[in-house]
């Protein structure tokens, strides 16, 4: 008895000694794939990043790695243009789009971004709102303009929107949005891999979620400053920022994305007016 018993031993410690090395074999395979996994993603990064460009961003005041160029950009925001002036109507009232012009592209020659040519639309929304999309395309709802109750009120949107475009916000939610394949068809311009289309979709969907709160919080400072350079008075910033406040959740209308994903008011109000203050003692 005690020799059959001692025989089933046995043979349960070569069984466990023969599943403990096919556990490790797994293990050290698991191990070599993991290793083989982070050098290959280690060598990925190393090759995209060598083939971007570094740049100098004045409104981030940053230097940074560009993986859509500004001509990509171009071409991206003409496409979501084109969709979105199919799906709203675009105002062609010549008073108010030469008014809109003119505010616009006073501050346009002043902001941090001088490669793109800036365009600016009203779209017919009654929704107090407005939004700027890849490659410089600023949209305003006609209810923004019923809203606003001077210039400087319309040119203090005017440069929130083009601090977002100074700072390349979308350009950059969609390279960080972007999948892997468009990514690389984009930075290694390997046509089999460049899919623009659905670079667009991306860009319509991060449109919809809007910018983060340190996004937000940029554009309005980088807006102050572009504000002072074209000759408007900063303070409109806060008097639109306070209205809205108080428009803020009032009900059926409708603030729309302008702040539907932008930070609580007292902030940004305290924001601008930390900026105000800032400015009127640096030289820039
Ligand atoms: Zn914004």
């Amino acid at each position: 008895m005690d020799r059959r018993l001692s025989q089933v031993s046995v043979k349960r410690i070569a069984k466990s000694a023969k599943f403990k090395r096919k556990v490790k074999n797994v293990l050290s395979f698991k191990f070599q794939f993991c290793v083989f996994r982070f050098a290959f993603c280690a060598l990925f990064i190393l090759f995209f990043i060598s083939g971007c460009a570094t740049v100098y961003n004045s409104a981030t005041g940053r230097q940074e790695y560009r993986f859509i160029t500004t001509s990509e950009e171009v071409k991206i925001g003409s496409d979501i243009a084109r969709q979105i002036e199919a799906r709203f109507k675009v105002v062609n009232d010549p008073i108010r789009q030469g008014r809109l012009n003119y505010i616009g592209q006073r501050l346009s020659v002043v902001c941090d971004r001088q490669d793109l040519i800036h365009t600016f639309k009203i779209v017919d929304e009654k929704s107090i709102n407005a939004f700027t999309i890849l490659g410089g395309h600023i949209y305003v709802h006609s209810g923004l303009l019923d809203f606003i109750k001077s210039d400087s009120e319309l040119a203090s949107v005017l440069a929130h929107e083009l601090g977002h475009s100074a700072a390349r916000h979308s350009a950059k939610r969609l390279e960080t949005g972007m999948g892997y394949q468009i990514l690389a068809g984009l930075v290694f311009h390997d046509s089999k891999y460049a899919d623009l289309a659905r670079a667009v979709d991306i860009s319509v969907d991060l449109i919809i979620r809007g910018y983060s709160r340190q996004d937000e919080l940029l554009a309005d400072r980088l807006g102050v400053k572009y504000l002072i350079k074209s000759g408007y008075s900063p303070q409109a910033s806060i008097d639109v920022l306070r209205r809205l406040q108080e428009k803020d959740g009032s009900g059926p209308q409708g603030i729309g994305i302008f702040l539907s994903d932008h930070p609580l008011m007292p902030e940004r109000i305290k924001t601008v007016a930390q900026e105000i203050e800032r400015l009127k003692t640096e030289d820039f």
